[in-house]
């Protein structure tokens, strides 16, 4: 015969509401438009609430589902109750040991942390390629843009532009389409030097410190160059 399942205890460290056995119907709403609802993990968010529900918090850490769900708030929109689904699951990934995070999120937030972006670009190469691409971008063939160059650090621009490491990595030819609409606008903007970090990795590992932290470098930058308005384009 199985064994019953132990219902674990109820001091919990998931940031759920305490009613919420009782407020969850177990109504499925939440799971009908689920993108992440399948076979394959076995999980769905109706699942992954009723086993929070019952205090079986370190299952659904364990598992894989807070990092399948993709946090999109289709769920939280259906549900009939007003279950706080997202904070619920994104909790749970907060509650993950960092050591176990899947993915590389949890390395880039600290490489964040310590150097500034994501993927620890160094400064000098960041402004060197930044430079080389102004000229790039005045003779291009079919897009010429006459004059163009990318304003660092300057003071009272318009806009402060934030920029996924990915594309200085990468595929730095990505930043021009930005750059073009700036150029064809006559927007007066710019790019901090440091900590231009615009994709906050924090955020998805659930690391509420290092998410905080990299919003207040953001917000920094902005003070210190005396812009009003940031650009996230991520
Ligand atoms: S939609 Fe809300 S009430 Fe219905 S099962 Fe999901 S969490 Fe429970
Ligand atoms: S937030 Fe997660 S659980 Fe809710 S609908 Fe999106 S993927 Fe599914």
């Amino acid at each position: 015969m199985q064994e019953p399942i132990k219902l674990g205890k109820r001091d919990r460290k998931i940031a759920v509401s305490p009613e919420m056995a009782d407020l969850c119907l177990t109504c499925g709403m939440c799971a009908s438009g689920c993108p992440a609802s399948n076979l394959v993990t076995g999980w769905d968010p109706r699942k992954a609430i009723r086993y929070l529900a019952l205090g079986l918090e370190q299952d659904v850490v364990d598992s894989k589902w807070p990092w399948v769900c993709t946090l999109c708030a289709r769920c939280q929109y259906a549900c009939p109750m007003g279950i706080q689904l997202i904070k619920t699951f994104r909790s749970c990934r907060t509650a993950r040991e960092r050591d176990l995070v899947p993915g590389p999120i949890h390395k880039g937030t600290i490489m964040n942390f310590e150097r500034g972006n994501n993927l620890g670009i160094p400064r000098d190469d960041f402004l060197f390629l930044l430079a080389d691409m102004g000229p790039e971008m005045e003779e291009d063939e079919e897009w010429p843009c006459p004059g163009f160059y990318v304003p660092v650090d300057k003071e009272g621009a318009n806009i402060i532009v934030t920029v996924n490491s990915k594309e200085p990595f990468a595929e730095p030819d990505d930043m021009k389409f930005w750059w073009r609409i700036f150029y064809a606008a006559k927007e007066d903007w710019t790019v901090s030097s440091t900590n231009w970090e615009g994709v906050n990795w924090g955020l998805f590992s659930g690391d509420d410190e290092n998410w905080k932290i990299q919003v207040e470098r953001v917000l920094e930058n902005a003070r210190r160059l005396k812009v009003k308005t940031i650009l996230y384009p991520e």
